[in-house]
């Protein structure tokens, strides 16, 4: 932290000598800034306070929308900051014909706000986890994920004009691919949250919020797949095989392969429950009302379930439990 506010203090003090130095040697305003354009040491100096200043209000935007960021979400994000850079130099290499100092701002510009995006992703995980957050907290989470989406849509918008008029041909596509991405994994972000919402607003009893989850995840997964695909194609029949992307593409097919294997898991697991009776109030008063699974009590207007050999379970614990066993947690009796 420290040496952060020395760097910018440092950053602001070398431009303003810079400055003070062009004006008291060159007199005349015009020609001054001549000298600021045109020397290679002023252009590095207030190029550096133009990264300081970018720096600053990155961090700004940090504090105003998410607060002060626990460790791992700062570990994290450096983490993935390291590889998007080594994917830049790789992407550098296949659009070098679009290499310009555009394209290296308009990384900048996508770095800038790919690491909101994986702060918010983070966020939102550990929400699932901590039910303790204040409304402040949720409203100023909610307003950043908004926020990302309008500028993924309209930087979308803007970037894929260009790449579908060139056929994917362009540097552009790149950043319409970026941007594509980045907008899936924020639409997510904010469903994602609505179910975390939700579930607490019903007190942790909202019954289908992992079905909710489980076709979410599936949707998502399929619609990377699909901008992965499309994008690799772009790349592939207009510059040759995109080898940075091979990996990335294999990982997410492999997710999405995943998904769908437990996706089926969960639809029998599902299917099962349906066929297995609920629990009467009857069925209820003859047991101790205890679900052995989670040691908590079961009334009668939650969700029970009975099983053939009598034992009685809440429908979530059950569910969790047959996703792993098939058999009655108490007794052992294979369930049919
Ligand atoms: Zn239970
Ligand atoms: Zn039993």
């Amino acid at each position: 932290m420290v040496s952060f506010t020395a760097y910018v203090s440092l950053s602001t003090v070398s431009a303003a000598l810079v400055i003070y130095h062009a004006f008291v040697t060159r007199q005349r305003f015009f020609t001054a800034v001549m000298f600021l354009s045109n020397s290679k040491v002023a252009l590095a100096v207030l190029g550096n306070l133009v990264v300081a200043m970018c720096l600053v209000f990155h961090k700004l935007v940090v504090k105003v929308f998410l607060g002060s960021l626990r460790g791992i979400e700062w570990e994290m994000a450096r983490e993935r900051f390291t590889s998007s850079i080594m994917e830049f130099l790789l992407a550098v290499t296949i659009f070098r014909e679009g290499f310009s100092n555009t394209f290296v701002a308009m990384f900048a510009g996508l770095l800038f706000v790919k690491v909101f995006h994986w702060l918010v992703q983070d966020r939102i995980d550990y929400l699932e986890v901590t039910p303790r957050v204040s409304f402040a907290q949720h409203l100023r989470l909610a307003a950043l994920m908004s926020l990302l989406a309008v500028i993924d849509g309209v930087l979308l918008s803007h970037t894929a004009k260009s790449a579908v008029a060139t056929g994917g041909a362009s540097a552009t596509s790149l950043f319409a691919f970026e941007y594509g991405i980045q907008l899936l994994v924020i639409l997510r972000c904010m469903l994602r949250y609505s179910f975390t919402v939700a579930d607490l607003a019903t007190s942790g009893r909202w019954e289908s919020k992992s079905t909710a989850v489980f076709y979410l995840e599936l949707v998502a997964d399929f619609l990377r797949l699909i901008l992965y695909a499309a994008f690799f194609a772009a790349v592939f029949f207009n510059y040759g095989l995109p080898l940075h992307l091979v990996r990335d593409l294999y990982m997410t097919y492999r997710n999405f392969r995943n998904r769908v294997t437990e996706f089926l898991q969960f639809w029998n697991v599902n299917s099962r429950l349906d066929q297995i009776p609920d629990a009467t109030t009857e069925d209820l008063s003859r047991t101790d009302n205890i679900c052995i699974v989670c040691r908590e009590e079961m009334t009668p207007e939650g969700a029970n379930k009975k099983l053939s050999c009598g034992h009685v379970f809440h429908l979530h614990c059950l569910r969790s439990w047959l996703e792993r066993q098939q058999a009655c947690p108490t007794c052992r009796t294979p369930i049919a």
